[in-house]
């Protein structure tokens, strides 16, 4: 019944998907010795007699064929007697033969044991021919059978036990490390990111191991990441906001004594959410990959120095001088408005970590097929156990959110991807209390 066979194979099939690894393993075990254990009864007990017969058939054959080539040979004699001690093939001039040959059966066996017999006429080199007969003795197999038989119980029995032993062991082996995994992995789905995967036995477990233990340290970072986030978030729009919303108020209590101080701190309140919201943006393009290079071939001097130039006339009335140094100008294949926006981080940066001493130098250098430039300042600088950490995202060396500081955290982690994402180099060099030199490197055009 088709129809049957195939729900069968399919409840199988079912059956296997349920099965856990360890049963698994163990039933592939087990099919795989039934199956060793029914070819080994086929060949050894049923089929083992027609075998033996097909086997003395094809010597016997091969004994034909060999005394005809050797009829007129003097070592035609040394043959017959060779197949007789080894092969137990008898050989007989038709008429000086009377079956069957006496030396091999009386004393093995009571019964008069089977033959093959072949009369073959086989001619001679002087024309005459001779006629003789081949017999072939069939040993009795059955009490072979039954031994093999006997046999067989005892290997069957040994195989399953083996089997078991050998399921055990690999279950030990291999599943219990997955299952410890698994049960991690679980933890690990569950935000427990403080897992500790120990795979042991085998490379590929291992490997498995370390990359969830490399997913849940990674997961962590994104997850403390994710928290700093939204608290320097919920602060950075929050401020600005109560600032706007008290001099909103004021106006709207006081309108006659509208001063231009109060709508200029609403419009920087304003531009500052703008430039947050804007970084936010900017930072989960960057990462998520979705911000595509429009590159070309520009004049990356002449770019700057008009970044450079807009900037000084916004800081002038503040006191900064803004001046670059380039002896000549330089081409790069870039993305120009990302390439500016990383360059106008780091001055911006300059600008605002430089409260006292407020002269900017942006130095260009060209060397070995790449320009670099740097952007020079006599500011705050930076102490050098924060430098590791100031191109990470949200990272401020200041935590209090000092409000003369405009600051995201996000500025470095923006010029950072932009560079990587054109395969560029960047860096910092910064003495605390004296200065720092943001330098990042492309390759010319
Ligand atoms: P922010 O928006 O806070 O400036 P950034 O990612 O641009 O964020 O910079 C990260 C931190 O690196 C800053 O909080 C600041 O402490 C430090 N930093 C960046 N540039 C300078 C600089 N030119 N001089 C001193 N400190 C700097």
């Amino acid at each position: 019944m088709p129809g049957s066979s195939s729900r069968c194979a399919v409840w199988g099939i079912a059956l296997m998907d349920k099965l856990t690894l360890k049963w698994r393993l163990f039933a592939f075990l087990l099919g795989f010795c039934a199956l060793l254990m029914v070819i080994l009864w086929l060949f050894q007990t049923v089929l083992l007699t027609d075998m033996y017969k097909f086997i003395r058939t094809r010597e016997m054959e091969q004994a034909i064929t060999l005394v005809e080539e050797n009829i007129d040979s003097e070592t035609l004699s040394a043959i017959l007697y060779d197949l007789e001690q080894n092969k137990e093939i008898m050989v007989a001039q038709t008429h000086e033969f009377s079956p069957p040959p006496k030396q091999v059966d009386a004393n093995r066996n009571r019964r008069q044991p089977e033959t093959i017999t072949q009369t073959k006429t086989i001619q001679k080199q002087d024309g005459t021919s001779v006629s003789m007969t081949f017999y072939a003795i069939i040993t009795p197999v059955n009490a072979t059978v039954s031994t093999l038989q006997m046999q067989l119980y005892l290997i069957t029995g040994i195989m399953l036990l083996c089997a078991v032993v050998l399921a055990v062991i690999i279950a030990r082996r291999i599943s219990k490390p997955i299952e410890q995994i698994n049960k991690s992995a679980k933890l690990l789905a569950t935000g427990n990111y403080d897992i500790q995967c120990r795979g042991h036995g085998f490379l590929e477990i291992k490997e498995l191991s370390d990359t969830l233990n490399t997913a849940a340290a990674e997961l962590s970072k994104v997850e403390a990441l994710r928290r700093e986030l939204m608290a320097n978030i919920s602060h950075d729009l929050r401020t600005p906001l109560a600032l706007i919303y008290s001099y909103a108020e004021m106006m709207h209590d006081f309108p006659a004594e509208i001063t231009p101080a109060q709508t200029q701190t609403i419009m920087d309140e304003t531009q500052r959410l703008t430039s947050l919201v804007g970084d936010v943006l900017d930072v989960s393009r960057l990462e998520t990959g979705t911000m595509e290079l429009r590159k070309t071939t520009y004049n990356l001097t002449e770019s700057l120095r008009g970044s450079i130039e807009r900037t000084a006339v916004l800081v002038k009335n503040d006191g900064y001088t803004l001046c670059l140094e380039a002896a000549e100008d330089a081409y790069v294949h870039a993305d120009e408005i990302k390439i500016t926006q990383a360059f106008y981080n780091l001055l911006i940066n300059a600008i605002h970590y430089s409260p006292t001493d407020r002269d900017i130098q942006v130095r260009q250098h060209i060397a070995d097929g790449f320009v670099t430039i740097a952007v020079m300042d006599h500011g705050e600088g930076i102490a050098p156990e924060n430098l590791p950490y100031i191109w990470d995202r949200y990272y401020k060396v200041d935590k209090k959110h000092r409000r003369s500081v405009t600051g995201t955290g996000l500025g470095l982690s923006i010029v950072k991807k932009i560079l990587d994402l054109h395969g560029g180099r960047y860096g910092v060099d910064s003495t605390q209390g004296k200065g720092s030199t943001f330098w990042f490197s492309l390759k010319l055009a």
